[in-house]
């Protein structure tokens, strides 16, 4: 599961706001500071002198069995007789026009399907989507990492047996709680015996890599019923864990929570249980990857990719996928409203030409070097200051005084890092966050938005 920010966190003068949760930062700059391209570039153009050689591929299914209440994803629940295979047959065209926009000899180092839910498919649905991605895009998924995303009750033998043998290295469960109470009271209704049956499937299915979500700060939730939670994934040994902190946004079943706890308690309860939990898999020899990502040590990893996050693009198919080139970010319409989101997906199917990019953002210089530091420094092990000297011949210090200058002062950035931040750019070479700046990843994130995409952001009305 990977959820999004619903609204930016609105630091005019730069500091970060009290609470350690602004926003989850996962992607630079948010949907929400996209607009329409009054130009509508033609895709061959977007694509033209782009490095293509290890591109990342998203193939995005907007459907799930139920919607669970903390998500604010771009997905509807269910659709009537016909949709998905409409949808796949969408994504069949899109498929191809992107492919006629790249260059012929264009590669793929890494793949995921995303959504919504995209077990929601059918078995023989999967294998028309991993048919899209080979026959159609060229992406060898026998030969790459290949993430897929599943629901409990969507794991079901057979679709995990097509999954496997089309070449997926990672499966990643969204379970969020093994305690049936605190899963309903995140409106996720579902059973603990259903997910174990589902991890247990999961595991005969053989997948290299399996990782578990789960989400801390439900009500009700206390430090020994997350670690209760916490111990029943490990029983698993999952070689990945996504530890995420539940937020409540606009137009999701939880906006209407109770308010049992002022915003500050919430805040203090959750800042606990995400310490309790990385110092539990901390001692039970987990590394941290990020603030949220826990990986076993000498487990396996999903796969070896060449692709590199900060500077590779990404083709995004589907009606909630985004796309990356080294110029422009792009995608469709979003929305979290189910209203919205049916019209949304309505169009989608019904387009028949995918040829031009409609909704966007351009990725300046200043941005990009934004988004290098954002897909960087939010990582444990941090940003290599010779990749960042390299690409744009200066230092994030010299580049974000105020940001750096904030980071050092509450005590965010490492020793090593705090010297580069403030001194000779050679003191260090690599700039990482410290344990506590780790902890406010979600704070620290929204401090590196520009002011303008704050702005857009800001103005961006929810549906
Ligand atoms: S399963 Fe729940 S969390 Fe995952 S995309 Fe669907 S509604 Fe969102």
């Amino acid at each position: 599961m990977t959820t999004a920010p619903a609204a930016p966190a609105v630091l005019p003068d730069g500091t970060a706001g009290a609470s350690p949760y602004q926003s989850y930062v996962y992607a630079y700059p948010h949907k929400t500071a996209y607009r329409e391209l009054p130009d509508r570039p033609p895709l061959r153009e977007l694509w033209a002198g782009e490095s293509q050689h290890a591109l990342s591929l998203y193939l995005h299914i907007p459907f799930c069995e139920v919607r669970c209440g903390f998500c604010n994803l771009f997905t509807r629940i269910g659709g009537p007789d016909g949709l998905t295979t409409a949808y796949l047959d969408a994504l069949d065209r899109q498929a191809g026009a992107v492919r006629a926009a790249l260059d012929e000899g264009a590669g793929f180092a890494l793949a995921a399907f995303g959504g919504g839910t995209p077990t929601y498919l059918s078995a023989a649905e999967l294998e028309r989507l991993c048919d899209i991605a080979e026959h159609r895009m060229g992406a060898d998924l026998r030969a790459i990492p290949l993430s897929v995303e599943a629901s409990p009750a969507t794991a079901t033998a057979d679709r995990l047996a097509v999954l496997a043998e089309r070449g997926t290295t990672r499966l990643s469960l969204g379970v969020q709680s093994f305690i049936d109470a605190e899963a309903r009271s995140a409106v996720r209704p579902q059973k603990r015996a259903e997910v174990e049956a589902a991890l247990g499937r999961i595991r005969d299915a053989g997948f290299p890599v399996l990782n578990i979500d789960l989400i801390y700060g439900i009500d009700g939730q206390t430090e020994a019923s997350w670690l209760r939670s916490l111990d029943a994934a490990l029983a698993w040994r999952p070689e990945e864990l996504y530890l995420y902190p539940l937020y409540v946004r606009p137009l999701t079943g939880l906006a209407r929570r109770g308010e049992a706890e002022s915003p500050a308690q919430w805040d203090t309860r959750r800042l606990a249980l995400y310490r309790a939990g990385r110092d539990h898999l901390l001692a039970l020899g987990y590394e941290q990857v990020s603030m949220r990502m826990f990986r076993r040590a000498a487990a396996p990893q999903a796969g070896v990719s060449e692709y590199a996050c900060q500077t590779d693009g990404m083709v995004g198919l589907g009606c909630g996928a985004r796309s990356y080139t080294s110029r422009l970010h792009y995608s469709f319409d979003y929305a979290v409203d189910a209203t919205e989101v049916r019209r949304i997906i309505d169009d989608y199917v019904a387009t028949p030409a995918f040829d031009h990019a409609v909704v966007g953002r351009a990725m300046t210089p200043p941005e990009a070097r934004r988004r290098h530091l954002v897909q960087s420094l939010l990582q444990a092990e941090g940003l290599a200051l010779a990749d960042y000297r390299e690409r744009f011949a200066s230092t994030p210090a010299e580049d974000f005084p105020a940001e750096f200058a904030a980071f050092a002062a509450r005590g965010w950035l490492t020793e090593d890092a705090h010297g580069a931040a403030t001194g000779p750019a050679d003191r260090a070479d690599r700039l990482r966050l410290s344990p506590e700046g780790l902890a406010h990843s979600d704070a620290v994130g929204p401090m590196l938005f520009s002011p303008e995409v704050r702005a857009l952001m800001a103005e961006y009305e929810a549906k």
